[in-house]
């Protein structure tokens, strides 16, 4: 059995039992979750703050120097480059980074994104491929997660 924080749509908050975390998005799925206090459906589970999974949308070790597109280092390279170059250039070291500190499951991202948030995987980045449904249903449990447009065989491996 697993015990979440859950929140109703009006704010109550309270704690639900589960026999895995799939039982408790089927239970959600069906509307089977009501809030004790007012009856609502609209209800999520409450991530704690340190218990939170970023997925493959950041890395797990926030960057020690703060960096972004909005104030690039100017390097050689970029030199005589027109904007838009330099911003493709950041973005796709952006995304090399992504890829290189991110544990590829291909399809099976989904599921290990639920298990990581759930906590019945190891916390760790990771990225695969999620068809436009099950990206909607991560978001719709809380899962954060990212798109990028990214081809199925990048580059890097
Ligand atoms: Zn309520």
């Amino acid at each position: 059995m697993i015990v979440f924080d859950l929140l109703c749509a009006s704010g109550h908050r309270f704690e639900g039992w589960f026999g895995s975390a799939d039982d408790f998005a089927r239970q959600k799925k069906r509307r089977l979750l009501e809030c004790p206090t007012c009856g609502s459906a609209e209800v999520r589970r409450v991530p704690s703050a340190t218990r939170a999974n970023l997925g493959a949308q950041a890395p797990a070790q926030p960057p020690k120097q703060p960096q972004g597109p909005k104030t690039p280092a100017k390097t050689p390279e970029m030199e005589g480059k027109d904007p838009f170059a330099i911003a493709q250039m950041l973005y796709s070291k952006m995304l090399d980074e992504l890829l290189t500190k991110s544990e590829d499951v291909g399809k099976a991202f989904p599921e290990e994104a639920r298990k990581i948030f759930y906590e019945q995987a190891p916390s760790r980045p990771i990225r695969g491929q999620a068809t436009n449904e099950e990206h909607d249903e991560l978001l719709d449990e809380g899962i954060p997660v990212a798109r990028f447009p990214i081809p199925p065989s990048d580059k890097l491996n």
